[in-house]
């Protein structure tokens, strides 16, 4: 049928670029086979179409992101949510130590900050961090559509090196924007990240999001119809980091980018899409998956911005 010969296109055209490189931060994520790449696309109402690579799985990293935000929305309302993240895009690296002067909070819920306090936010006051991250696996999963699982060696070697991320989080406890243990806030959000996904998945979990909180498969409303408008705006705005504006101008669609290599695309009514290639740019994002995007926004006329 002609969408799948069409999305095979997609992923050919960009299948001799070996430029960029993989995350090498850690050894299992520099271990990965280079030129693998997948393209998955859902469509709101639920028809699923996945090439190149489709079964690989990969951990989900900051595309985490948006979902743990969504959660932290559905559960405490948006007014709640802001008082302790903001909406700013930052124009920084996604793990910069920064916060909003005057306010405290840090920028917004993508760069590694404000992820590591909407990771906290998720649950009831004085949850133990188990049951939080039973709570965020749970969440991710819905959004696919099926029982996700955690990558323990990911996780394990993760865990064991972020000190960035420790930086981030004793920063944030002094401000007192997260409250308790900062490593216990690590740990979670880290798993959280470590979570396995394919572009199936991925590609759902976007068009749950496309689709104002409906998974588009299980029928289920994951979370409510105005949390999905915020999250999609902040995708908009500071989903690719120091790149958003490249991305927005050029790509035009509500997006997140994840270091070990998958990028979404929520197009608002319309579909989900999901990239895997893990060399990755100076911004942490996928050369392919980038690559995909232009040429599928492009043939389609995907652009939020193009006027019709
Ligand atoms: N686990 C990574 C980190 O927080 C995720 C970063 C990313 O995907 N950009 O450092």
């Amino acid at each position: 049928s002609p969408i799948p010969d069409y999305l095979d296109e997609v992923v050919q055209s960009t299948a001799d670029d070996r430029s960029g490189r993989l995350a090498d931060y850690i050894p299992p994520l520099a271990a990965v086979e280079p030129n693998v790449g997948a393209l998955a696309l859902s469509t709101v109402d639920g028809t699923v179409y996945a090439v190149g690579d489709a079964d690989l799985e990969f951990t989900i990293q900051s595309i985490s992101k948006p979902f743990v935000y969504a959660v932290a929305l559905a559960q405490h309302g948006i007014d709640k949510v802001l008082e302790r993240v903001g909406v700013e895009p930052s124009g920084e690296a996604f793990h910069e130590l920064s916060l909003e002067s005057g306010t405290g909070r840090p920028l917004n819920p993508m760069i590694n900050a404000g992820a590591l306090t909407t990771h906290q936010m998720v649950g009831e006051p004085g949850i133990t961090e188990d049951k939080r991250n039973a709570q965020v696996l749970d969440a991710l999963s819905r959004f696919a559509g099926r029982e996700l699982e955690v990558d323990e060696e990911i996780y394990e070697a993760e865990v064991s090196s972020a000190h960035r991320n420790h930086a981030i989080a004793y920063m944030l406890r002094s401000h007192e924007n997260i409250t308790g243990d900062p490593r216990a806030v690590v740990r979670g959000y880290v798993r959280q990240c470590a979570v396995r996904v394919t572009v199936c998945d991925l590609a759902l979990m976007a068009a749950t999001l496309a689709h104002g909180g409906v998974q588009p498969v299980t029928g289920e409303r994951v979370i409510p119809h105005a949390v999905a408008r915020q999250v999609l705006s902040v995708m908009t705005t500071c989903g690719m980091y120091d790149a958003a504006g490249d991305w927005l101008s050029t790509i035009g669609i509500p997006a997140k980018s994840g270091v070990s290599g998958g990028i979404i695309g929520s197009l608002p009514g319309q579909v989900g899409v999901a990239t895997v290639s893990p060399r990755l740019d100076d911004h942490g994002t996928s050369v392919r998956g980038v690559k995909m995007f232009r040429k599928l926004s492009h043939d389609m006329g995907m652009h939020l911005m193009e006027v019709p």
